[in-house]
C-alpha cells in the first residue's frame, strides 16, 4: 500500500458543501476522502476507476463534475500539467509541484524560500492572490536513467 498520509477534514468538507448549497452525499464524502488519501494528483479517471470499486454505479460523468465542483469551491485544486488529462489535488497548506513531461508524475514539494517569493506588483495591484504555487518541470528520477 501507498504511503498514506491523512489530509480529511469533515468539518471543513461539511461547512464548504453547506455554504454553497451542495447535499452532502456518501458519493462526494468518499470523493473527498478518495483525494484526500491520493498522493499522485489523480485524473478523473483514475478517481472514478476507484471509486467504482465501492460504489459501481456511479458514472464517470457524476464523479469528473463532482472534482469540477470540489474545485469551484475550494475543496479542491487543478493541477495544470504539460498536455495530458487534467489533474485534481486537494487544496492544502502550501506546497509546490514538479512535473516529469516524460511519465506525467507530479510530485508534491515543499519549499520555504518558494513560499517567501513575493507576488510581482502588476499581479498584485490589478488582482487578489489566493495560492501560490511553484511549478518545476524536466525528468523525474525514474525516467532520468
Ligand atoms: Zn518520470
Ligand atoms: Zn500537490
Amino acid at each position: 500500500m501507498q504511503k498514506q498520509q491523512s489530509k480529511v477534514d469533515n468539518e471543513y468538507f461539511a461547512a464548504r458543501c453547506r455554504e454553497n448549497g451542495l447535499r452532502i452525499t456518501p458519493q462526494r464524502m468518499a470523493i473527498y476522502r478518495m483525494l484526500a488519501g491520493s498522493r499522485d494528483h489523480p485524473s478523473a479517471d483514475a478517481v472514478f476507476r476507484r471509486i467504482r470499486e465501492e460504489f459501481p454505479s456511479i458514472s464517470y460523468d457524476t464523479v469528473n463534475r463532482t472534482l469540477l465542483t470540489f474545485a469551484r469551491i475550494g475543496l479542491a485544486e487543478i493541477v495544470d500539467g504539460p498536455g495530458g488529462p487534467r489533474r485534481f489535488d486537494l487544496r492544502t497548506e502550501d506546497h509546490h509541484h514538479f512535473h516529469c513531461r516524460k511519465c506525467g508524475r507530479i510530485v508534491d514539494f515543499q519549499s520555504a524560500d518558494y513560499d517567501r517569493l513575493q507576488i510581482p506588483s502588476e499581479i498584485r495591484d490589478r488582482f487578489t492572490v489566493l495560492d501560490k504555487k511553484v511549478v518545476l518541470s524536466g525528468l523525474c528520477d525514474r525516467c532520468i536513467s
